[in-house]
C-alpha cells in the first residue's frame, strides 16, 4: 500500500518557511522558476550550519580525509569519461495534447495526486468498474478536470472497450490499467496507452532525457566550447586525486570531500526542495586498498560479522567493512545533528539495481511528510571511476605502496597466484565492459595484475554522498511542532515552535532586555550581545512584550533566550549581573524552563551546547 502522505505538515511547512525567511521561491516577483530556490536570513544560516558541521565532521576531525574546492565547470571530457554525457538521463515522455513533460517512471505516483485520477478512484472504488457513473461523470466534472481523456472526448467508444473487458474477465481492474483503459480511445490500433496525469491525454512512448544543463565557454556558441554545469561534485575529486594525494601527505586509505552546487535539469521538479534543479551536495570519495592488497598485507579480510558500528578503522578492512563503517558514520552524523535514527531508513539497493561497476549501494531514506525518500546514498563503487579517468585522460592513477611491495616478496606462491588471479579477472571484467577486445583486455588486466608485485595498484572507493538542500528540508520537518496554549482568560491559541538541534538553529540565543525604555537594561543587554555575537549568530530583540519576542523565537527554532532584567543590575544585590536563560525545550514539558547564570558563566555554557 502506498505509503500516507501528510500534506497538511507539508503546507503549514511551506508556509512558515515563507513566512519566517527560511526558503523563498527564487525569482519571485517574476512569477517564480520552477525548480530553483532561494534561501532567506533564517534558511542561509542553517544552511551555513549545516555545511560547516559536515565539514568539520569529515575533513577537520579526522586525519584520513582532505578538502577540496573545486570549479563548477571542467573539461567536458570529465563528462564523458565518467558516462554522465551517455547515460546520465531519465526517462520523459510528452503529454500529445497538453504537451507537459512527464518522468515516465513518475507517471503512477503523479497520478494518484491528481484530481481526475482521484475522482476515477472514487467512482470504481478498488478497480470495480462503474460504466453508468464513469459515462456521467465524463459529460460532467470530468470535461472540466480531465479534458483529454479518452473517455471525456469519446465516452462511448472508451467505455465499450473497456465494458468488453470487463465481460471477458468481471474481476475489479487494476487501478493502472482502469487508468489506461479510459484514456485509450483506440484500442484495437494503440494498445494500452498510459495517461498523463495532468489532462488525461496520451503520453508518448518514454525516452532518454539528459539531466546536465549544457553552456559554452569563451564568446563562441559551438560544439567546440560546449561544456556542462557539474551534475555532481564527485568528478572533480576523482580528476584532482593524483595532486591531493601528492600535496596532502595521505596515504590510502584517505578520503577527500567536497561540498558544493550540483545542476540538474530534472524533468520534473517535485515535493519543494527535495527535487530541485540547483541544489548543493556533500560528498566524499574515500580511497580504499583493493581487497587482494588488503589480503597481501593483513593475511586475511575482516568480515562484517555484527550488526551497528564497526569501530575504529583496522588494517584489515576490505571495501564491506569500509562500506558499513561510512554508513554508520552517517547514521552518527545525522543523530548528532538531531534526527534521530528512528526518522532514518537503510535501503540496501538489489544487486540488480545496482551499476554494473558497483559492489553495493545504501540509500539513507528520510520519513519526509511526502513519503520516506533518499536522502544520502552510500556507494562501493569499485576502482571504476579512477580507471575511466585513467582510461579516458592518459595519464595514470594508480598509486605506488612499499607495504604491499614488501608484504607480496613474503607471500607463497600459491597465495600470490590466487591474489594475481583475482584482482586479474575484475580487471579484465572492467576492460571488456570499456568495450576492448577480449585480447586486449586480457593482456592490459595482466599489465595491471602484475603490478601487485611493484606495489602498485588503483585504489577503490566508498562514496558517501548527501544533498545539503534535502538534509535542511528533512531538519525543517522534523523540527516542526505545534503547542497550544491556554491564557488567563481561557482563549486557546496554537502557535509552532521548530525544535532545530542547537547545533544547527540558526539563531543560537536570543538577547533580550526586558524593558526598552529603561536605558540601563538596554546598555547591559547591548554589552551581553557585543560578548557574544563574535561566537554565534544571535539576534538582539527589544520590542513587544517578552512572551511574544519567547514566541518569535519558538517559531525561528531558537534554543536559548537570556533576558536582562533588574536583577541583572542588582536589584537584588545577590543576582547582580546574572541573567535569565529560558530554554525552548525539546518537549512540550520542559519548554520555556528558566534558569539564572551569572554572564561571566555565559559564553562557555553557551558553547557547549551549540557546537
Ligand atoms: P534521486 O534518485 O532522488 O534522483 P540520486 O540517487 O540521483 O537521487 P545521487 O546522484 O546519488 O542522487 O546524488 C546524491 C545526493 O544528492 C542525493 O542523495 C540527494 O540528497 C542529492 N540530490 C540529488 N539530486 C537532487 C535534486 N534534484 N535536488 C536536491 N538534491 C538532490
Amino acid at each position: 500500500m502506498a505509503e500516507p502522505k501528510n500534506t497538511d505538515l507539508m503546507e503549514k511547512v511551506v508556509s512558515l518557511c515563507k513566512r519566517r525567511g527560511f526558503i523563498f521561491q527564487s525569482s519571485e516577483i517574476y512569477g517564480g522558476i520552477n525548480g530553483f530556490w532561494d534561501y532567506g536570513p533564517l534558511g542561509a544560516e542553517l544552511k551555513r550550519n549545516v555545511k560547516e558541521l559536515w565539514w568539520t565532521t569529515m575533513t577537520r576531525m579526522r586525519d584520513d580525509v582532505a578538502g577540496l574546492e573545486a570549479t563548477i565547470i571542467m573539461h567536458p571530457q570529465i563528462w564523458k569519461a565518467s558516462g554522465h554525457v551517455d547515460t546520465f538521463s531519465d526517462p520523459m515522455s510528452t503529454c500529445r495534447q497538453c504537451k507537459k513533460l512527464v518522468r515516465a517512471d513518475q507517471v503512477w505516483e503523479q497520478l494518484t495526486e491528481n484530481a481526475w485520477a482521484q475522482a476515477v478512484a472514487e467512482l470504481c472504488p478498488g478497480g470495480q468498474v462503474d460504466v453508468a457513473r464513469l459515462l456521467g461523470w465524463a459529460k460532467s466534472k470530468g470535461q472540466r478536470i480531465a479534458p483529454n481523456l479518452a473517455l471525456v472526448r469519446n465516452p462511448e467508444l472508451t467505455l465499450s472497450w473497456l465494458a468488453e473487458r470487463v465481460q471477458q474477465n468481471p474481476a475489479p481492474l487494476e487501478m493502472k490499467e482502469l487508468y489506461q483503459h479510459l484514456a485509450t480511445e483506440q484500442l484495437r490500433q494503440t494498445g494500452l496507452v498510459t495517461p498523463c496525469p495532468h489532462c488525461g491525454g496520451e503520453l508518448t512512448p518514454p525516452r532518454p532525457f539528459n539531466l546536465m544543463f549544457k553552456t559554452h565557454y569563451g564568446p563562441v556558441e559551438s560544439e567546440d566550447n560546449l561544456c556542462y554545469l557539474r551534475p555532481e561534485t564527485a568528478q572533480a575529486i576523482f580528476v584532482q586525486f593524483k595532486n591531493v594525494l601528492e600535496t596532502s601527505r595521505q596515504r590510502v586509505p584517505f578520503g577527500i570531500a567536497q561540498m558544493g552546487k550540483a545542476f540538474r535539469n530534472e524533468v520534473t521538479p517535485r515535493n519543494y526542495t527535495f527535487r530541485s534543479r540547483e541544489f548543493e551536495q556533500m560528498e566524499l570519495e574515500f580511497f580504499i586498498k583493493p581487497d587482494e592488497v588488503v589480503e597481501a598485507q593483513a593475511g586475511a579480510i575482516a568480515t562484517v560479522s555484527a550488526p551497528g558500528h564497526p569501530g575504529e578503522p583496522q588494517p584489515n578492512w576490505g571495501w564491506q567493512m569500509w562500506h558499513k563503517y561510512w554508513v554508520e558514520e552517517r547514521i552518527k552524523f545525522y543523530e548528532g545533528i538531531g534526527l534521530p535514527r528512528t526518522t532514518l531508513e537503510e535501503y540496501w539497493q538489489k544487486p540488480e539495481e545496482l551499476a554494473h561497476y558497483a559492489r553495493a549501494c545504501v540509500d539513507i531514506l528520510f520519513k519526509f511528510p511526502f513519503g520516506t525518500q533518499e536522502l544520502e546514498g552510500i556507494a562501493a563503487r569499485s576502482d571504476y571511476d579512477l580507471s575511466q579517468h585513467a582510461r579516458c585522460s592518459g595519464k595514470p592513477m594508480g598509486v605506488f605502496d612499499e607495504e604491499l611491495r614488501a608484504a607480496w616478496i613474503k607471500l607463497d606462491q600459491t597465495k600470490k597466484d590466487e591474489l594475481w588471479k583475482r584482482y586479474f579477472e575484475a580487471r579484465r571484467k572492467y576492460l571488456e565492459k570499456t568495450g576492448e577486445t577480449i585480447e586486449k583486455a586480457a593482456a592490459l588486466a595482466r599489465e595491471d595484475a602484475d603490478g601487485l608485485a611493484k606495489g602498485l595498484y588503483i585504489p577503490h572507493v566508498i562514496e558517501p554522498s548527501a544533498g545539503v538542500d534535502r538534509l535542511i528540508l528533512g531538519l525543517i520537518t522534523h523540527a516542526y511542532s505545534e503547542v497550544t496554549e491556554t491564557d488567563a482568560k481561557g482563549k486557546s491559541e496554537s502557535r509552532v515552535i521548530m525544535r532545530f538541534h542547537p547545533r544547527v538553529a540558526p539563531i543560537k540565543v536570543a538577547v533580550l532586555p526586558l524593558l526598552k525604555n529603561k536605558p540601563e537594561l538596554v546598555a547591559k543587554a547591548l554589552a551581553v550581545r557585543d560578548l557574544l555575537r563574535p561566537h554565534m549568530n544571535l539576534f538582539y530583540d527589544e520590542a513587544g512584550s517578552i512572551g511574544r519576542r519567547y514566541a518569535r523565537q519558538d517559531e525561528a527554532g531558537t534554543p536559548y533566550c537570556v533576558t536582562i532584567d533588574f536583577d541583572t543590575l542588582g536589584e537584588k544585590p545577590e543576582l547582580l549581573d546574572t541573567v535569565t536563560i529560558r530554554h525552548r525545550g525539546d518537549t512540550a514539558e520542559d519548554n520555556g524552563r528558566q534558569e539564572r547564570i551569572s554572564i561571566n558563566e555565559l559564553l562557555p555554557w553557551l558553547l557547549a551546547r551549540v557546537r
